[in-house]
């Protein structure tokens, strides 16, 4: 059926007003609503975070994340529904919070800033601050996320090494190897940052052997997704000494328990799932709705669909 009824459902919340994001779409030619979980039976189509079973009666649905991870993909392909992803929008904030976890690192900003909140003035020991030129950056992952942080990292001076499924070049990256080859990359990188999607293929990717194959002074970033990582190896490599440090924008369970032993890690840094938080957001996002939803009234196909 034609597009008529638009719904921004509510789990939008935790990145931006719903309410923002109605209005910034107020201007197309559909109904656009704020709507809660009951809400959703009125809509063709519904913006959100979060999946619910009444989307199975939608036509489309639009993920606010590239990650669609938490929605029943062969489900909503056997029912008929459409769902378009956020993919392309997170390169430049995901390449600025990563760059500021390695300079935070070499510059030993994390550690000052938590001396500094005990009011305790506690300088480096001579021989830990370093400069990134020079530095190697194994990317995993190469879409959206990896071209962003290869870029940003690239202006800073980090030789960036890309890992996919093929070993394709790109021009973001100095060096490019496939998956298949991981250990090789992940053995010399000052930096491991792991940007793929959550799949059957990548879940557990980062396990003890991988921590096992990298430098012990190496640094491990995850801002994709938590179950790429086997947690418990990770905490057991850091407490080992098998790693310098960690960047952590993602885990298992969010949000991270109280009781995670990586609050407590002096090289952990713990961010909560919000590497790609920008006031942008709305805009960014709703510029990928607008484009779908124009294209749906066309009768064309929809830019970023998933399933
Ligand atoms: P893209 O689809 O643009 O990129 C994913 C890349 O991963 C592809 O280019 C693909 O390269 C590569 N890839 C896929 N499967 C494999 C595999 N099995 N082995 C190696 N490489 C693989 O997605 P985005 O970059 O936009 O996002 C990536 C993920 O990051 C999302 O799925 C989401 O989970 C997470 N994310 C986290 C955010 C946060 O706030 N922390 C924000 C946004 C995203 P190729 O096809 O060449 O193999």
């Amino acid at each position: 059926g034609k597009l008529e009824r638009l719904g921004v459902q509510e789990s939008v919340e935790a990145i931006f007003p719903p309410s923002e994001l109605a209005a910034f779409l107020s201007d197309l030619p559909v109904d656009v609503s704020v709507v809660d979980e009951a809400g959703i039976a009125d809509c063709d189509a519904v913006v959100t975070r979060n999946h619910f079973d009444a989307l199975f009666e939608v036509d489309w649905i639009h993920s606010t994340q590239a990650g669609v991870d938490r929605f029943p993909l062969e489900a909503l392909a056997e029912e008929g529904v459409a769902l378009t992803n956020s993919t392309g929008i997170h390169g430049r904030t995901v390449g600025e919070t990563v760059a500021g976890y390695l300079l935070a690192f070499a510059r030993r900003l994390h550690d000052q800033i938590a001396s500094a909140t005990e009011r305790r003035w506690e300088r480096p020991a001579w021989d830990e601050a370093f400069t990134l030129p020079g530095t190697t950056a194994c990317v995993v992952g190469t879409g959206t996320l990896g071209r962003g942080v290869a870029d940003v990292l690239g202006s800073l001076g980090v030789e960036t090494v890309g890992v996919r499924r093929s070993d394709d070049p790109l021009p973001e990256f100095d060096e490019m190897y496939a998956i298949e080859a991981l250990h090789e990359p992940i053995a010399t990188a000052d930096f491991v940052i792991v940007t793929v999607p959550l799949t059957e293929a990548t879940r557990g990717l980062f396990a003890a052997s991988e921590f096992d194959a990298m430098r012990s002074d190496a640094y491990f970033v995850n801002v994709a997704r938590g179950a790429v990582v086997d947690e418990r190896a990770l905490i057991d490599a850091l407490e080992a000494g098998d790693l310098a440090g960690a960047a952590l924008d993602v885990f298992e369970t969010e949000p991270l328990p109280e009781t995670s032993p990586l609050w407590e890690l002096d090289e952990v840094i713990v961010t909560p799932h919000a590497a790609a938080y920008t006031r942008d957001y709305v805009r960014d996002v709703g510029g990928i709705v607008r484009e779908n939803v124009e294209r749906s009234r066309r009768g064309e196909d929809l830019t970023n669909r998933v399933v």
